[in-house]
């Protein structure tokens, strides 16, 4: 899953490209849009030359048509190059837009298509989080790309012919100019991009521990154990080590950028003496004076201007480059597979580990599971069951040992394309903050049910939405962000069940979906489940054994091997692991 970030050069390509491929209008226009404002940036240089030397030419012979018709034309080309600034200003925005919600669907389209394993570790959080920073700079630099590369090439090509044809030493002088303030720009760029790439942990590490301090899951909790001190502390530390990374940065990259803007600046005046000193020899006229000495100005402001475009753009791109590194990450792959139904989920020598780390934490398990079977999996924390459940389900491929469904290896196939037939209801469950019919329907927004299903879905999960703050309303919002109503943690736990049973799969696994449910109602849920999924293959993790006596199947796991598997009476026999561990559970409930 490691993937090395992109080459400068190949983030560059990539932004031009994917700008095309997305906006292949937008991107002609704004080509046609940048060569006409430099057209009209250079005209004027032209006109500034004429309009001088004819003003000169009046003071001796006192003939005025000629400079009305200049000044006329300086005015419309002035006019003209404001209105096609104007849009061009309307283009950046609207191309900005367009091009921001096209890169938003292929990041949610391409986190779809990844393995749902690579999301267990921590860096392809980090990866997101940079691609979604990158996003904005991704489409910053495909414009400005666009407008540095045709705006300014054209324009200092247009200057150096016309230097030429005047005087081909002043082509020295310009590059002398122009040079060093390159130079500048790219060290800087160059310092920025590897310094992006170092703080980036940092960042995320101090906006967790921020987090910690002020945000509802953590706040209360935080309150309570006075424990604000300490992560305030944590996250001041995180904050002044990238402050501290920044500030190195900037000191070399300022003092850098000192020494060549004083070079420049050395140009320009040595320029200016050149320019005084062919006048008064008399090889150059007042009007080519004043129009090389304002393109000069003009040269220098486009080339502060553009060493810093292109210097943002090359800090950008490390970020840019971000979201590259996410859309080439390795995707799902396999072959399309249509099931009708589950008939059986073959384990044959499966052992498991997770990424980057080398501990297996299932080890050689092999088991079948017919369709109709209720199983149930108990262990203790750690044990292996919500890896051994997600390895059934297909979320997990196995790193050792085939995995059959149907009698069929599932290693070439395509996850999404029999997830469907699977029902899950996990312990991490979401609280949406959508309506209680959204909150439902999530689970498969393909099949539009009626009213009644999703109360009998909610029935099941022992979900009353006709109680006093919700009122019987399918369409009532839930949750705080948008002053919906909040529901207490076994609420939304029922309305998780009822979620997972929505949708019409005839395996359905519940990975510890009642502990935040009290017993009695549990042992309702579980009853009314079972009554439900009778024909159906259920698969169910708990810690509460008395709730699943009734499995046709009950399998133990200890440190990621299975232990035993029998029914309740066979494993009470056996006297071993689950023996103890139900009677060790009976006599709680008899104190
Ligand atoms: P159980 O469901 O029995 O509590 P799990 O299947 O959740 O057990 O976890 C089994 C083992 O795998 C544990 O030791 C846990 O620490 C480890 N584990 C779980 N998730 C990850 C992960 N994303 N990365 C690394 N190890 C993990």
């Amino acid at each position: 899953m490691k993937v090395k970030s992109l080459p400068f050069y190949k983030v560059i390509y990539r932004t031009i490209h994917y700008g095309y491929q997305k906006l292949p209008v937008h991107f002609w226009i704004y080509i046609i849009i940048c060569v006409t404002l430099v057209c009209f940036n250079f005209l004027s240089i032209k006109v500034l030359q004429e309009l001088v030397d004819a003003v000169s030419y009046v003071f001796l012979n006192n003939e005025w048509d000629e400079v009305n018709s200049l000044i006329i034309m300086a005015g419309i080309i002035f006019a003209l190059f404001r209105i096609v600034s104007g849009i061009k200003e309307y283009f950046n925005n609207t191309y900005f837009m367009t091009f921001m919600s096209k890169i938003l669907k292929d990041m949610n389209a391409k986190a779809g298509r990844l393995n749902l394993i690579e999301f267990e570790s921590l860096e392809l959080f980090d990866k997101i989080n940079m691609a979604i920073g990158g996003v904005n700079y991704a489409i910053r630099s495909s414009i400005d790309l666009i407008n540095g590369v045709i705006y300014y090439t054209v324009f200092f090509l247009c200057i150096a012919v016309y230097f030429y044809t005047i005087k081909p030493e002043l082509l020295v002088l310009g590059v002398l100019i122009f040079f060093p303030q390159l130079l500048s720009q790219y060290i800087k760029g160059s310092k920025m991009y590897k310094l992006q790439e170092k703080i980036v942990t940092y960042e995320r590490q101090s906006d967790y521990y921020r987090k910690c301090l002020v945000d509802k899951t953590y706040f209360k909790e935080t309150k309570t154990l006075n424990a604000s001190k300490y992560f305030l502390g944590c996250y001041q530390n995180k904050v002044n080590q990238v402050n501290s990374e920044r500030w190195n940065v900037i000191l070399k990259t300022s003092a850098i950028s000192g020494i060549l803007t004083i070079v420049t600046y050395l140009g320009y005046i040595l320029a200016f003496v050149l320019l005084t000193y062919y006048l008064l020899e008399g090889s150059i006229s007042i009007g080519h004076f004043a129009s090389i000495y304002y393109s000069l100005t003009k040269l220098m402001d486009t080339m502060k201007e553009m060493v810093e475009l292109f210097g943002t753009i090359y800090q950008n791109a490390s970020l840019a480059g971000k979201l590259y590194d996410f859309l080439e990450l390795p995707e799902e792959m396999g072959m399309e597979k249509k099931i009708d139904t589950v008939q059986s989920i073959k384990l044959e020598n499966v052992s498991f580990h997770y990424p980057y780390t080398e501990k297996n934490v299932l080890n050689n398990i092999s088991l079948e599971i017919k369709k109709g079977t209720h199983v149930a999996l108990v262990g203790l924390n750690g044990s292996g069951k919500t890896t051994l459940v997600k390895i059934l389900m297909g979320l997990f491929k196995p790193s050792q040992g085939k995995v059959y469904m149907n009698n069929e290896d599932v290693s070439e196939w395509n996850t999404n394309s029999y997830i469907r037939k699977i029902s899950a209801v996990f312990q991490n469950y979401g609280k949406y903050n959508l309506t209680l019919r959204e909150n439902i329907m999530l689970s498969d927004v393909n099949i539009n049910e009626d009213d009644n299903y999703i109360q009998s879905k909610m029935e099941v999960a022992g979900f009353d939405y006709c109680k006093e703050n919700i009122g019987g309303q399918l369409d009532v919002m839930l949750g705080r962000s948008f002053n919906g109503i909040d529901l207490s943690g076994g609420e939304w736990q029922r309305l998780a069940i009822a979620r997972g049973i929505y949708r019409k799969g005839d395996f359905i696994v519940l990975d510890e979906p009642t502990a935040a449910i009290d017993p009695i109602e549990e042992a309702n849920v579980y009853k009314r489940f079972e009554e439900i999924s009778k024909d159906k293959t259920v698969v169910v993790v708990t810690h509460r054994l008395g709730s699943v006596k009734t499995a046709d199947r009950i399998i133990v796991l200890k440190d990621g091997k299975i232990i035993e598997d029998g029914s309740h009476e066979e494993l009470l026999k056996l006297k071993g692991a689950y023996a103890s561990m139900y009677l060790a559970q009976a006599e709680w409930y008899k104190r």
